[in-house]
């Protein structure tokens, strides 16, 4: 805010400046009527006329000026509000980003916007007011004691019916808020499932339920507007019979000679004056109000976290340390644990199998070990440091990380790769190597602009099992001890994976690699295996030890044909 220092100040002096010359006005027109007009005095008449044509110029300049200063501040406090709102977004855990929430955080734009449209227009339309108002009403009182009485206790009346309105328009907004999320990410989901949704033939079925949402949302508007109307139309009901009342006050007071022609005259002017600035004061309540929402959301939405203060975090990884995990649980709801009592030794430079049905929980304990999630109960060590010790961050450099939900980004294949643009900090024979280790080299060679092509652009859209193998690639361009492969294979055909896995456990011989797989084929190559079977740990051993125990996992490797 430093740098708009200036920028407020000067705007501050132009308003006291425009005040000041507003507040002439009427003693102008005073002495315009009470001696000009009275004493047939056309010389003052002509000086007074001329001076209130210089005010008025030197009014329109002022204000020019300020709106102009107002609008580039704005702009500049909308971007970094905006900014700020997004990288304390971006900090969140994982956890943090459901689909809910992507609906919610663009919502939280809206907000953003709300703030930033109250800090610049309306807070300095209100400080404006304020002043105007201030000036005005003095003046009020300096010209008829009486009458400014009469003023401000329609305007107490005016406050206490504002007032009475600010509990429903918090229930209304806070519903609002609520609904237009849903709007939203029901909108996300509807455009990134639209092939599923169409070749079910429910796409309209779809935006049609959209619609009734909407048109729920859009009854709850109406609703706020309905409110504002109520207000809004009391306002202005009690402002005229305001005016009414001072008005029949001033014209008796001026029939029965107590008060001047001139009085009477300035005094309608300075009502005119103090009409607009008693409007934006009050139109400023809903306005502090919904900015005040505004604020309370994105404040809600930025602190919530699940991880721990990260100043005091470790960001020294123990080196050549396996991953112990004791008693380790994790529960999405309160009802029923994802996984359960896990425990797992991994030596460093070993391969491990995580093996289960889907849904027995490997997906949740690969996160919890790669810190992607808290860690629920019990403990995860890497070499003697616990976790949760460590910074998540630092520990997620020494990690390759494939998972379900990894996807290829509508940029180069370069940059899906090594997360760089342009090559020179990249080893572009290993990401060669790693694409033919992935069998994908030929894939991507044949492409009109190799490397560089842009993944959607042109027509350029891989198969899944493509799309797969430049994931893997990317997981093995990255030099590092621990690899994290949620299914890696999944959308391979049986000849392919069999190659792939070959490759990568050669080139990631003394790596540790945990490979979370349905495929036997790999299973049985893997220094350890753990069964998983809904969250509890049943089996472990190698494919040996495991096939002459004659329980589920050999049950499982002599179904496979
Ligand atoms: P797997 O990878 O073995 O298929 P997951 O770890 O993905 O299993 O899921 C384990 C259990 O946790 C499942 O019952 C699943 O429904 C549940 N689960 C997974 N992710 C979430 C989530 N984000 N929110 C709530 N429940 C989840
Ligand atoms: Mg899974």
């Amino acid at each position: 805010m430093v740098q708009y220092q200036s920028g407020i100040t000067l705007v501050v002096l132009l308003n006291i400046l425009w005040s000041i010359l507003q507040i002439s006005i009427p003693f102008i027109t005073k002495a315009l009527v009470d001696t000009g007009i009275q004493n047939q005095d056309m010389d003052i008449v002509w000086i007074l006329l001329i001076s209130q044509f210089l005010i008025f110029i030197g009014i329109t300049i002022a204000d020019i000026f300020r709106k102009w200063l107002l609008r580039h501040i704005g702009v500049r406090v909308n971007l970094q509000l905006i900014l700020k709102f997004l990288s304390g977004i971006i900090k969140k855990p994982y956890s943090f980003f459901s689909l809910k929430e992507q609906g919610n955080t663009i919502q939280h734009f809206n907000d953003n916007l709300r703030i930033e449209s109250f800090l610049t227009n309306h807070s300095s339309n209100f400080f404006n007011a304020i002043i105007k108002l201030l000036m005005f009403g003095i003046l009020l009182f300096i010209f008829d004691a009486y009458i400014g009485w009469v003023f401000v206790a329609f305007n107490i009346l005016l406050i206490i019916w504002v007032n009475l309105f600010i509990s429903t328009r918090e229930y209304v907004d806070e519903n609002r808020f609520k609904l237009s999320a849903v709007v939203r990410s029901e909108l996300i989901e509807i455009f990134s499932g639209i092939i599923d949704l169409k070749s079910y033939n429910q796409e309209i079925n779809r935006i049609n339920a959209w619609d009734q949402v909407q048109t729920k949302f859009s009854d709850i508007r109406l609703n706020m507007l309905r409110i504002n109307q109520l207000i809004f139309g009391g306002i202005d009901s009690l402002s005229q019979m305001r005016d009414i009342a001072i008005l029949f006050i001033a014209a008796k007071l001026t029939i029965e000679s107590s008060m001047t022609l001139g009085t009477l005259i300035a005094i309608q002017y300075i009502l005119g004056n103090l009409n607009q600035p008693i409007r934006k004061i009050i139109d400023f309540v809903p306005q502090y109000q919904d900015a005040k929402l505004s604020l309370k959301r994105i404040n809600a939405a930025l602190s919530f976290d699940q991880g721990s203060a990260t100043d005091q975090l470790s960001v020294d990884i123990p080196k050549t340390a396996g991953i112990t995990l004791e008693n380790v649980g994790y529960a999405y709801s309160e009802k029923k644990y994802a996984v359960k009592d896990i425990n797992m030794d991994i030596p460093f430079g070993k391969s491990i199998a995580i093996l289960g049905e889907s849904g027995s929980g490997k997906s949740t304990l690969m996160k919890m070990m790669l810190k992607l999630l808290p860690v629920g109960t019990g403990k995860i060590f890497i070499g003697p440091k616990k976790l949760s010790i460590i910074d998540s961050k630092s520990w997620l450099n020494n990690c390759s990380v494939v998972l379900q939900e990894s996807i290829l980004f509508q940029r180069s294949v370069l940059y899906n790769i090594t997360f760089e643009e342009e090559s020179a900090n990249t080893d572009l024979e290993r990401v060669y190597r790693c694409l033919e280790l992935c069998e994908v080299l030929d894939v991507v060679e044949a492409l009109a602009h190799g490397l560089r092509s842009i993944v959607g652009e042109e027509g350029i859209n891989f198969s899944r099992g493509q799309a797969q193998r430049i994931i893997l690639a990317r997981a093995m361009y990255k030099n590092v001890d621990y690899y994290f492969l949620d299914e890696p294979f999944s959308a391979l055909d049986r000849l392919t994976y069999k190659k792939v896995f070959k490759n990568l456990r050669d080139g990631l011989e003394k790596k540790t690699l945990i490979i979370v797989t349905h495929k036997m084929e790999v299973a049985k190559k893997m220094d350890m295996i753990y069964l998983l079977e809904e969250g509890e740990l049943v089996e472990k051993g190698n494919h040996e030890s495991l096939s002459k125990l004659g329980k589920k996992y050999s049950d499982i490797f002599l179904s496979e044909d």
